[in-house]
């Protein structure tokens, strides 16, 4: 991670070359909001002349820097992926350093900083916000030896306001959604300062709207030194996703970039991460030799693999996962989900999270979901599925708790007589604690932890051991 500079000047400049943009030639509506995109974002010159540079237009080269970035297919060419993320809310400082000012890091010259909250936004009460912002620059000041004092007049390094559309820095809000905020790098007068589209609706506790204190968070960083991530995972990723703030720990991508502006927090107690988990969290690879899945299952000819707030989807065709938030198709759903099964005969996808279970029929919940497990059939003691099944053969769904297996009957709306079985009965040589499940190409994949079994159910025979990611082409 380097650090972002952004001078007044080169903000003008980029606006002024920004809007309004023509359609491309012969190229349609998409064409113009990829163009606006890259022009905000990736520093695509709209003067430049369509000139071919080495057969690839000056759009094209930025397309394929954006897709990069975002870990997407590198195409040059504006397709559906590329669109998808592009459509994504996000954060308004570019992703590109070229944007850079001053050679070398930019950062504040001392650990003590102000900061001055310098109006409220409706959507919150005023005490709510203070505390949003207040937790956010606590996020940083916990890993680093930065102090943060609020001051409620004068000028401080950190000037914080809401607006929208047009603001007086040359970066106009966009309406709602898409830009959420932006802010800028240290440096002396509109440095530090972060700004908050006021079209948004911010919220403090729901995971629904955005979320006031992980979108200052991650503002607060820019306004630090820090420039975007490329890791998905990384607060200072320029795309928002919603995670619960109560369990917020800054991620060991982030705590890296800062530290290596401002270096540890010598006071050690403060250094602690504030959720549950004692290190601070990284971004799993899908390749990760260790990784163990949290659920498997088809979609539409896809598979998924889920894990944490990620998912992996690997489409028919294509040996390369696409990675991507699991709000982003499911927004109801967030993390750690335990289980998840394609049902052909309903033509939806059950997910499993705790003791309740959600259909959803594209993107939008099915009525009457979620419901509870027992609702199902099982026994209350079952207090979570940890892998299900669609059986094809059959048309039965087989949910595992561990090591024992129900049979799930979707028409009758009940669960087989003569369950739960052993696993090690159904499926010889099998090992218990099952942790996802699938079915593809006619073969079922039964995984246990970083094992994934191959088994043919018809002829009760186990054919491979596999590592969990070995669909993934790592
Ligand atoms: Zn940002
Ligand atoms: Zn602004």
């Amino acid at each position: 991670m380097n650090a972002l500079g952004l001078c007044i000047f080169s903000c003008l400049v980029v606006t002024r070359h920004c809007v309004p943009l023509p359609t491309p030639p012969g190229g349609g509506q998409d064409e113009a909001m990829a163009a606006t995109y890259l022009a905000k974002f990736y520093d695509l010159k709209t003067e430049m002349s369509p000139r071919i540079h080495g057969g690839i237009s000056p759009l094209g080269l930025k397309l394929m820097e954006m897709q990069k970035f975002f870990g997407l297919e590198v195409t040059g060419v504006v397709d559906s992926n590329t669109l998808e993320v592009m459509k994504k809310p996000r954060c308004g400082v570019p992703d590109v350093e070229r944007y850079t000012t001053f050679p070398g890091n930019l950062k504040w010259p001392t650990n003590k900083l102000t900061y001055r909250i310098v109006n409220y936004t409706p959507d919150l009460p005023a005490s709510e916000v203070d505390r949003a912002i207040e937790n956010a620059l606590q996020v940083w000041a916990r890993v680093t030896p930065l102090q943060f004092t609020c001051l409620t007049n004068k000028t401080a390094d950190i000037m914080i306001f809401f607006a929208r559309g047009e603001h007086g820095d040359g970066y106009p809000f966009d309406g709602p959604h898409r830009t959420l905020a932006h802010a800028f790098a240290p440096s002396p007068g509109i440095g530090g300062d972060a700004h908050f589209d006021e079209d948004e609706t911010f919220t403090s506790q729901s995971s629904t709207g955005y979320n006031l204190f992980l979108v200052a968070a991650h503002e607060f960083g820019h306004a630090l030194g820090l420039s975007h991530s490329k890791d998905p995972g990384a607060l200072m990723y320029p795309v928002y996703s919603y995670m619960d703030p109560d369990r917020f720990s800054l991620p060991q991508d982030d705590i890296r970039g800062i530290q290596s502006l401002y270096g540890p927090n010598s006071d050690v107690t403060s250094n602690i991460p504030t959720s549950t988990n004692s290190t601070p969290p990284t971004t799993l690879s899908a390749c990760d030799h260790d990784i163990v899945f949290d659920a498997v299952t088809t979609l539409q000819g896809s598979r998924l693999f889920f894990k944490g707030r990620f998912m992996w989807r690997l489409y028919a065709q294509s040996s390369r996962p696409e990675l991507s938030f699991i709000k982003d198709l499911w927004p109801d759903i967030y993390n750690n989900i335990d289980a998840a099964y394609e049902s052909l005969r309903t033509d939806s996808l059950f997910i499993f999270k705790g003791q309740k279970v959600w259909a959803f029929s594209g993107s939008k919940i099915v009525s009457g979901y979620p419901k509870t497990l027992s609702s199902l059939g099982l026994p209350t003691w079952v207090k979570k599925i940890t892998a299900a099944l669609y059986d094809r053969d059959s048309g039965k769904v087989l949910l595992i708790t561990n090591s024992i297996y129900y049979c799930y009957d979707e028409l009758k709306k009940a669960m087989d007589k003569g369950y739960p079985k052993l696993l090690m009965m159904g499926f010889p040589g099998v090992q218990s604690h099952i942790t996802s499940a699938f079915q593809y190409n006619g073969f079922m994949y039964l995984l246990s932890g970083p094992t994934m079994y191959e088994y043919n159910y018809r002829n009760k025979m186990l054919l491979r051991i596999l590592k969990p990611n070995y669909f993934l082409s790592c």
